[in-house]
């Protein structure tokens, strides 16, 4: 868990959104996005819309006015009953108000807002070009429409991912000596097999764009692209060189872009990860557990269920007993899980089964505690001294964890999104994305950054529409900062 200090959250929202009892927790916990495959819609429409610039004073933009009431049922201070006012929630602790908001990001803002066409545009076209991790042919296609999309603004080189598709970098920029590069980690890979857009179709509709990828993590690849934009039309300033790595095959854990994401890593002063923010809150990941596996194979002896029973012996109960064992190491206090999530074995009810295996995920906070995991799934011995054991596995995500130099990064985003009024939350999770590698190699790094929605994974996929524009204009400001 975060050691997050317990000082008050300031939710500045829009709408009646007082009653949202989800934005009132010190979330802190894990949001296991990779279980996340239950999200519902149900409560979303409260939370809709954190920040938009028809709040802001026409005579002076930098300045919010509240007009503050006190909801009795909620204990919070808010403006009521007018959708585009300004609420002010204050969680554990006497009501207070926020009154001036000084920004150089409301332009950016503002362009956001304008751009949101555009915005959904290209997001339509990038949904619309599938991009199954396992169909090369169709991941190069998208490859190639991001290439020609960002042909003009940036220079694009196309990594091969041999039998996975092609990795995009797009080098926006030149690093100068002694300039600095920002490394942007995307994939342009979705878990959606080719023909999912027939019965889930790209479409807007209840305040949110919905299609296979649109969360994870096309929405992502286009906040980044219209912050870019934003950035050279308003002359904003972003680092020398920002390199956008897009991979093909991160949903299949990385095997062919991992090395290419250390290396451009190694050469930056900071990676931001475009993977969705957690939750409806769109919280920034500054901590992600490390994601690992096992198969464990066991042989047995096989006989005659009914004739020669003694001389069998089961590799089904044998895995059994493992899986027993195994289950055991599970220590949620220290942040360790181990799920033994298939099995298989046997072929029939009347034969003492010679064949057994289970597949294990497992999911760590520190490394350390991987290292004491593979040493005891290595040491696994048979209870029933007939049976043999054969494990294989290991680590495939280190953790990321909540260093000085993450925390340094998320401090930037929190002053980024207050230039402007909005509150960034941080979160851990026990999902694993690329930038556990480039924050296992201690270069500082910064997650959820894409775009705010829920059902990664899931039918109800979808991106919230009214969240986007202060997306754009935190990346752009993030980017400002990093300098
Ligand atoms: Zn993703």
């Amino acid at each position: 868990m975060i050691d997050g200090d317990e000082e008050d959250e300031v939710i500045i929202a829009i709408g009646d959104v007082a009653e949202n009892e989800n934005a009132g927790g010190l979330s802190h916990g894990f949001d296991d996005e990779d279980a996340g495959h239950d999200g519902k819609i149900g409560e979303m429409a409260r939370e809709e819309g954190l920040i938009r610039s028809d709040v802001f004073d026409a005579q002076d933009p930098f300045r919010i006015h509240f007009k503050d009431a006190v909801n009795e049922q909620h204990g919070v201070t808010m403006r009521q009953n007018a959708p585009d006012l300004i609420n002010i929630q204050i969680w554990h602790g006497a009501p207070g108000i926020i009154t001036t908001v000084s920004s150089t990001q409301i332009p950016t803002l503002k362009w956001a807002e304008q751009a949101m066409p555009r915005f959904q545009k290209l997001l339509r076209a990038m949904v619309e070009v599938e991009s199954p991790s396992d169909d090369k042919a169709a991941v190069d296609r998208f490859g190639a429409l991001l290439a020609d999309t960002v042909c003009g603004e940036a220079e694009v080189k196309l990594m091969p991912g041999g039998k996975w598709g092609k990795h995009v970098i797009c080098r926006f920029g030149k690093k100068k000596r002694g300039g600095k590069q920002v490394l942007v980690l995307g994939h342009g890979d979705t878990v959606w097999p080719m023909g999912t857009l027939r019965t889930m179709p790209f479409r807007e509709g209840e305040g949110r764009l919905w299609g296979p990828g649109v969360l994870d993590m096309k929405g992502g690849l286009c906040v980044f692209l219209f912050a870019m934009r934003a950035a050279r039309e308003l002359g904003l300033p972003v680092p020398d060189s920002v390199v956008l790595q897009v991979n093909s095959d991160e949903e299949v854990g990385s095997p062919s872009s991992r090395g290419l994401t250390e290396e451009n890593a190694r050469k930056s002063a900071a990676v931001l990860v475009l993977e969705p923010g957690t939750g409806l809150e769109g919280k920034l990941k500054t901590e992600r557990k490390g994601v690992g596996g096992f198969r464990v194979a066991v042989t047995g002896r096989a006989s005659h269920a009914g004739v020669d029973f003694e001389r069998g012996a089961s590799a089904v109960l044998e895995v059994a007993r493992q899986i027993e064992r195994i289950s055991g190491w599970t220590d949620l206090r220290r942040g360790v899980t181990v799920n033994a999530g298939v099995i298989g074995g046997g072929t029939k009810s009347n034969v003492v089964a010679a064949e057994a295996w289970v597949e294990v995920d497992f999911r760590v906070r520190k490394l350390v505690d991987a290292a004491r995991l593979e040493r005891k799934f290595r040491a696994l011995r048979a209870v029933d001294s007939r049976c043999g054991i054969a494990v294989t596995g290991g680590l495939n995500r280190p953790p990321m964890v909540r260093s000085a130099g993450v925390r340094r990064l998320f401090g930037m985003a929190a002053a980024a999104g207050k230039e402007f009024g909005m509150v960034v939350e941080e979160s851990a999770t026990g999902g694993g994305s690329d930038g556990n590698f480039t924050a296992a190699l201690g270069v500082p790094t910064l997650d959820g950054l894409g775009c705010v929605g829920e059902g990664a994974h899931a039918v109800n996929e979808s991106i919230v529409l009214d969240r986007v524009p202060e997306r754009i204009a935190l990346l752009a400001g993030m980017l400002g900062r990093l300098i």
